[in-house]
């Protein structure tokens, strides 16, 4: 095992970043040059933003870069939706990478790998777990939703620049990098979702209990405002489906739900004034990027349909079981959704390096699980999660793999990956108080 020191600009002081060895050999497999198209065991990607298909249907067994760039005629069968009860896409980005960056090339394949290992593929699973293949990649139409067009733009043409140099930074505020991938990736990313979306809501017209939906992406997306990139994030992928089930299937109603350890700042931006998307933030009090207070709740007629709810560091298992009984149940059952959409960060493990929240494998378990069932109650079973942070390659995998057995009705297996011996006592008292505050400021 490797250790390696990382300075985030703007996370306080340093924080060590384990890096695993199983990483070290998926580079070394991989081989992934920065500057060149080569995926991996031979096979070049020739996909570009003019339209041409990728033709990398497997850059190794277990990771596909498997999405399409013609007409949407790829979405599963009825048959195949009847019979899923998870589906889920996997879009890696692994052009978009940094040497030492936790928000690296290294996540989706380890969240795969551990998939693979807790049997929780349709290799072991058959049709009830289905990978979704050859999705689209999101236009720019679907980013222009959100985001500004001179930001798409500028960063397409920023592509030529990355060739050049390789890495460079896209933005002031937040420490964002760029390859010469990143643009087209960002796009794989953001479709995957849209695609994901697509399926649960076709398989809702036809069953009760749709398939859960899980979109191992990134780059992650719930900093990116929509004015440019932040903090790791390029596209707000959450927030272009939210528009993207609004204008095309109808669902007018989206509640968002962020347990990511960080505010959702651009997620938070790209509908403070809207009043049909509830965007509901838990994030430890303090961290990056410093927004997310309690009294911001919108404004205009989106007043009270934003919520954040800042934790306290050292917040665990018990304040977030706390917090979603006392807050998000009813806050959601009074917005009578039409589909959730979960900007699911695991950074908030006690594991995780950046930053200092106790949640455990179980804690992301029940997560998943009462999310499911509030989506079952609310609104059809309509949910689609989207990968965010998490940065302990370890906590990050088993904790999304436990996920999926919560989303198949599966006991969790977190007494495996988890110590009791490493957490300490959580600030009960002074999440008590930010409970009672939130709950007198939405009137909850
Ligand atoms: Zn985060």
């Amino acid at each position: 095992m490797e250790l390696q020191t990382f300075r985030h600009p703007s996370f306080a002081g340093t924080v060590m970043f384990l890096v695993r060895n199983h990483e070290l050999k998926w580079k070394n497999h991989n081989r992934f040059s920065l500057n060149t198209k080569l995926l991996g065991d031979g096979h070049f990607c020739k996909h570009s933003i003019s339209g041409r298909k990728c033709f990398s249907k497997n850059i190794r067994s277990s990771v596909s870069c498997s999405y399409s760039t013609e007409k949407n005629d790829t979405l599963p069968s009825v048959k195949q939706l009847s019979d899923a009860r998870v589906i889920y896409a996997v879009a890696p980005a692994l052009g978009h990478t940094k040497e030492s960056h936790p928000e690296s090339s290294a996540r989706v394949p380890a969240i795969v790998t551990a998939l693979e290992e807790m049997e929780l593929t349709s290799k072991f699973r058959g049709s009830e777990i289905l990978e979704l293949q050859n999705f689209k990649l999101a236009s720019i139409d679907d980013i222009a939703s959100v985001h500004a067009k001179a930001y798409v733009s500028g960063l397409e043409k920023a592509m030529d620049r990355a060739s050049k140099q390789g890495l460079i930074v896209i933005d002031g505020s937040g420490p964002t990098y760029a390859t010469a991938t990143t643009f087209h990736e960002s796009l794989v990313a953001a479709g995957a979702g849209l695609a994901l979306v697509d399926s649960v809501v076709a398989a809702s017209n036809n069953r009760l209990d749709p398939p859960m939906g899980f979109a191992l992406i990134r780059p992650p997306g719930h900093h990116a405002i929509p004015k440019g990139p932040m903090g790791f994030c390029v596209f707000s992928n959450v927030a272009i489906a939210a528009r993207h089930v609004q204008r095309l299937h109808g669902l007018k109603r989206v509640f968002i739900i962020d347990f990511d350890v960080h505010h959702g700042n651009g997620t938070n931006d790209a509908f403070l004034d809207d009043p049909d998307i509830f965007f509901l933030s838990t994030h430890q009090d303090g961290s990056y990027p410093g927004t997310g207070k309690i009294d911001e709740i919108g404004h205009g007629a989106g007043e009270g349909a934003t919520l954040n709810l800042p934790l306290p560091g050292g917040s665990g298992d018990t304040a977030m079981r706390t917090v979603f009984d006392e807050v998000i149940v009813p806050c959601a059952q009074r917005f009578k959704p039409d589909i959730f959409l979960v900007s699911a960060g695991y950074d908030g493990h006690v594991l995780d390096p950046l930053a200092s929240l106790q949640f455990t494998t179980g804690t992301y378990y029940m997560l998943a699980s009462n999310i499911k069932q509030l989506a079952k109650d609310l609104c059809g079973g309509r949910c689609v999660f989207f990968l965010e942070g998490g940065y302990n390659l370890d906590s990050l995998s088993y904790s999304v793999a436990d996920s999926f057995r919560a989303f198949l009705g599966e006991p969790s297996l977190a007494p495996k990956f988890d110590d009791p011996a490493i957490l300490y006592e959580e600030p009960l008292t002074r999440l008590k108080q930010a409970i009672q505050t939130v709950k007198h400021i939405h009137s909850l």
